[in-house]
């Protein structure tokens, strides 16, 4: 899975990624499906482990063009991990109290505590990228993001936190087959908004936005991974073995009990 991992500093060109591609799997749809379930078991035992060994934080940042998939690899990733342990937190178009911050600031609130993994749904990333499309504030102000939040995921990482950001990669026409779908499908139209096609008509200036962000903001303390997501089926295999990967790089371990449980004898 290293090829999916974009290296600090390296360029990319999103337009040379194959968004239909499945690196590293020889396997087929039906045996991708059948691998995630295994996945699906391994990554609720270790998210079990985080949650006992009360160490380790985990952050996860999902940004993808609309109709990317972001939903679906909460569901699919995360199916069957106990939720005690496991919050997601969505980043909408900010209140009036939010901008009343800085940009961060309803991002730092959310940041997963020891045993922990939080999931964002949209992230700050926002804030160089909408905003950034949308001219919500100067180029002066968004041009000194990046740096901004390099230095705070670093903070977060120094702190304990591992940083893991996954870039869903899909391509303009499979977009166009995406909300034709929720136009078609009676239970998917109430994703459907008209503002997303003026969003669609903003798909280069968009593609340039996330180059950017990929280009500036992939560290060695947190990576980004452009995962290639036509296919939904490699779009959560791939997730789901970088998580697992991740995870048991950590080296986790149950915590041991200060008594000999030999030496409790209930009655
Ligand atoms: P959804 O995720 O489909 O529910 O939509 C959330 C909307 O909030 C998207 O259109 C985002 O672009 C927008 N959004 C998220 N963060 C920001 C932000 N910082 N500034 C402006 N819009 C935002
Ligand atoms: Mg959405």
């Amino acid at each position: 899975m290293k090829k999916l991992r974009v290296e600090s500093g390296k360029k990319v060109n999103l337009a040379k990624i194959d968004a239909n591609a499945s690196p590293d799997y020889d396997g087929d749809k039906k045996e991708g499906k059948e691998e995630l379930l295994r996945l699906n078991e391994k990554l609720e035992a270790l998210q079990e482990l985080l949650y006992a060994e009360h160490k380790h934080k985990v952050l996860v940042v999902l940004q993808a063009m609309d109709t990317g998939g972001k939903d679906g690899v909460i569901r699919h990733v995360f199916e069957g991990v106990n939720p005690q342990g496991v919050r997601v937190a969505s980043f909408k178009v900010p209140t009036a109290e939010e901008l009343d911050h800085d940009y961060l600031w309803r991002v730092h609130k959310q940041v997963p505590g020891k045993g922990e993994i939080v999931i964002f749904n949209r992230s700050h990333y926002e804030d160089v990228l909408v905003v950034r499309v949308h001219k919500l504030v100067s180029q002066k102000v968004w041009s000194r993001r990046f740096e901004q939040i390099n230095r705070f995921e670093r903070m977060l990482a120094e702190e304990g936190v591992t940083i893991l950001k996954f870039f869903l990669h899909i391509d303009k026409e499979e977009q166009k087959a995406r909300l034709q779908a929720r136009l078609d499908e009676p239970e998917k139209l109430w994703k459907f908004k008209p503002g997303d096609l003026k969003e669609r008509d903003l798909w280069d200036q968009y593609t340039q936005a996330y180059e950017d962000v990929l280009n500036k903001t992939s560290t060695p303390w947190a990576p980004w991974y452009v995962i290639p997501a036509n296919k939904k089926w490699y779009r959560n295999l791939a997730i789901a073995r970088i998580m697992i990967e991740t995870l048991e790089n950590l080296k986790m371990e149950f915590p041991r009990p200060d008594f000999d449980p030999k030496t409790i004898e209930i009655v």
